[in-house]
């Protein structure tokens, strides 16, 4: 419908704590606190293909070992890497969540001209550490897994290459654990954070506005600036992948770390015209 220049570019995302980031938790009071611990981040290169593919390609540099004194053997090695391979290339890359670029005037209002992208999800096996951006540590089984603090059980977890040995992303995962959470821990390596609802566990408050909040990519539209995680009750949105297993409820929001980081990147690189972007399902 018009001349509209879309642009096919290539960056780097970047982000060493996604916390403060791409969510926040929010007190009744309204204020925000930062959460004081170091989220793990989101690292990957960045190919945005608006006018060829139409598609969003973010690909991530992943470096497997066995789990810290431990070590697994190369079936337990191949069956972690696979589920988290099979996980990424059914879930997350499924076409019904789909990015929106909009291209806005010069006070930031869209135009009603826009493109809609797929979003694909690769990860890339390094030959050795010094080139990956996490480290998949795998366990014979849960209970080999380190301790937690504060915790009796043994939990997979994704932690900030602030703390890790490797100064990477590291996701501590048994190679025995079911498909549902490597697609969770996954999540987390993407920015998201946890989205449990149960008592005892103060991340998602049904009622009330105290809660997580995640930061919506179309931060320019004042009204609209913040997207609760908060949904009534009964809402199909308190059930999700990052929430419940083996839920596999991806919703647009699931996106909008990666949107966050496109939106900056395409502004950044563009010359001329200025874009928003959105996620949406679509059919
Ligand atoms: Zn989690």
């Amino acid at each position: 419908m018009s001349d509209q220049h879309w642009p096919d570019m290539l960056g780097r995302i970047h982000t060493g704590n996604s916390a403060g980031v791409y969510y926040n938790y929010y007190a009744d009071t309204g204020g925000a606190h930062r959460v004081s611990q170091q989220a793990p981040g989101y690292k990957a290169s960045l190919s945005i293909m608006a006018s060829s593919k139409r598609k969003v390609l973010v690909t991530l540099n992943f470096f497997a070992i066995s789990g810290y004194g431990f070590s697994s053997t190369a079936g337990e090695m191949q069956r972690a890497k696979d589920n988290l391979v099979d996980q990424v290339r059914s879930l997350w890359n499924q076409r019904r969540l789909r990015m929106i670029l909009f291209v806005l005037d010069d006070r930031g209002r869209p135009t009603g001209v826009s493109r809609n992208l797929d979003v694909e999800f690769r990860i890339r096996w390094t030959q050795s550490m010094a080139s990956a951006d996490y480290v998949l540590c795998v366990y014979p089984t849960q209970n080999d897994l380190p301790m937690v603090p504060g915790r009796t059980d043994r939990p997979p977890f994704v932690m900030s290459g602030a703390w890790t040995q490797s100064h990477r992303i590291e996701m501590h995962i048994a190679a025995t654990e079911p498909a549902w959470t490597f697609s969770h821990e996954f999540g987390h390596c993407i920015g998201l954070p946890d989205e449990y609802s149960h008592p005892g566990v103060g991340y998602l408050k049904p009622e009330g506005r105290e809660g997580l909040l995640l930061q919506r990519p179309d931060a320019f539209i004042p009204a609209n600036r913040q997207g609760g995680v908060v949904a009534g009750r009964r809402s199909p949105d308190l059930r999700t992948g990052m929430s419940t297993n083996p839920n596999n409820n991806l919703l647009p929001r699931h996106l909008w770390p990666t949107a966050i980081e496109v939106r900056r990147l395409v502004n950044r690189l563009s010359k001329s015209t200025k874009f928003g972007v959105d996620v949406n399902f679509s059919r």
